[in-house]
């Protein structure tokens, strides 16, 4: 089956522009994309705005959905980031299984009507990898391991829908190093991204850097023993790469307290960086150094991580936020990380991230005014258009 879109620009990548052009999609795949009219297939006129590709959020938490609004950020500013995480655990812990599934699922929607076609999704329950397989969404889905867990059998590279299953370890502070090498090893034998927080809270730095303070305590309390782990360590950055973590197929989230050698040592082996700005800027009124993380070279692909620290998972508030926090950074690149970056960084670049022929022929159209090239990236960059069941973005095509 074969049907030509046609719109008053089409954004096959952000660097390549058309001007009134026209995507061809052949049995869910782009067949051509080119200027003026095509000849093939039945034609549907999109409108004068813009044809792109779908977002990838390649940084999200469905299973907290359902605590939006909830999680108090007033904690943070005298007792720290242990606190939220102590709140966010017990609420979590409460919750109703039942309310957790119904809010990933009003999530997966969210995601779908604000224009996001591929995701990564981090889970520690485990049980949002139907809801995924079951949606129109393509990406990772990331099972969570943390702790002293030895694990025997890690299982991961199963395909469901058009989702892939992989592994995340939560973080440096929070998981053994046994467990972190194990957890790269299955990922790196399935040639599989393993996804990591890493270096995004004081307490972690504090803990990483002294084996004391208040993620010692916190630790502690919980009944983890972490006498085993070699405390201290030097950045989170370096001692991952240490253990051996740092290469191709690991996905570094946040980076907030990482300085120019921790980029440079990420980018020596191509290791990829995702950034959740919003969520650091609620959480912990601090942004990670994205100048100094262009200027390395590094490629950061966006997540909107989860709704219990940001108010929506609309990639278009990300980029926007961006836009605003970094104004000397172009809409090029902003676009960019929305797209092609976490196209990479989950390893669906073949498929998704531009709309070049041969990938997927899933796209979205955004319905803007421009009248040149840089006003209409300056435009998609800063729209300011809410997921609602008649948002006229929509995701096309297979
Ligand atoms: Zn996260």
């Amino acid at each position: 089956m074969k049907i030509t879109h046609r719109a008053g620009w089409i954004l096959v990548d952000p660097w390549t522009i058309i001007e009134n052009g026209y995507v061809r999609v052949c049995d869910g795949l782009i067949e051509e994309v080119g200027q003026g009219h095509s000849s093939g297939g039945h034609v549907i006129d999109h409108g004068p705005g813009a044809i792109m590709p779908g977002f990838v959020n390649a940084h999200t938490h469905l299973e907290l959905c359902a605590l939006k609004g909830q999680v108090s950020f007033d904690a943070l500013f005298d007792k720290g980031f242990r606190l939220w995480v102590e709140q966010l655990i017990n609420l979590r812990d409460a919750e109703e299984m039942e309310n957790l599934l119904k809010g990933a699922k009003q999530g997966v929607k969210e995601l779908i009507e604000s224009g996001t076609g591929v995701v990564g999704e981090i889970s520690t329950l485990g049980i949002t990898k139907d809801i995924l397989a079951n949606s129109s969404l393509a990406g990772i889905w990331f099972k969570e391991y943390l702790g002293n867990n030895s694990i025997a059998k890690i299982r991961c590279n199963e395909k469901k829908g058009r989702i892939v299953t992989s592994l995340a370890a939560h973080a440096p502070h929070t998981t053994a190093p046994e467990l972190l090498v194990n957890l790269k090893n299955v990922a790196k034998k399935n040639n599989l991204p393993l996804s990591i927080h890493v270096a995004e809270s004081e307490d972690e730095i504090r803990f990483l850097s002294t084996g004391k303070g208040e993620w010692a305590d916190f630790l502690s309390e919980r009944g983890i023993d972490f006498s085993g782990w070699s405390l201290p360590v030097e950045s989170p950055v370096k001692y991952l790469n240490r253990l051996g973590l740092l290469d191709k197929k690991t996905i570094a989230v946040h980076l907030i307290h990482a300085d120019k050698d921790d980029f440079e040592m990420l980018l020596r082996y191509n290791a990829f960086v995702c950034m959740c700005f919003r969520s650091n800027h609620y959480l912990h009124q601090r942004l990670p150094d994205l100048t100094g993380m262009l200027d390395a070279g590094l490629k950061p692909c966006l997540g909107t991580d989860s709704l219990a620290c940001v108010d929506s998972l609309s990639m278009f508030d990300e980029t926007a936020f961006i836009s605003n926090a970094f104004p000397l950074v172009p809409p090029s690149e902003i676009l960019a990380m929305a797209t092609i970056n976490g196209a990479n960084a989950l390893n669906v670049e073949d498929s998704f991230g531009t709309l070049d022929p041969g990938k997927s022929g899933q796209f979205i159209y955004v319905p803007i005014n421009a009248t040149n090239k840089s006003g209409l990236l300056e435009a998609i960059v800063n729209a300011d258009f809410k997921a609602t069941p008649t948002s006229k973005i929509m995701l096309c095509g297979k």
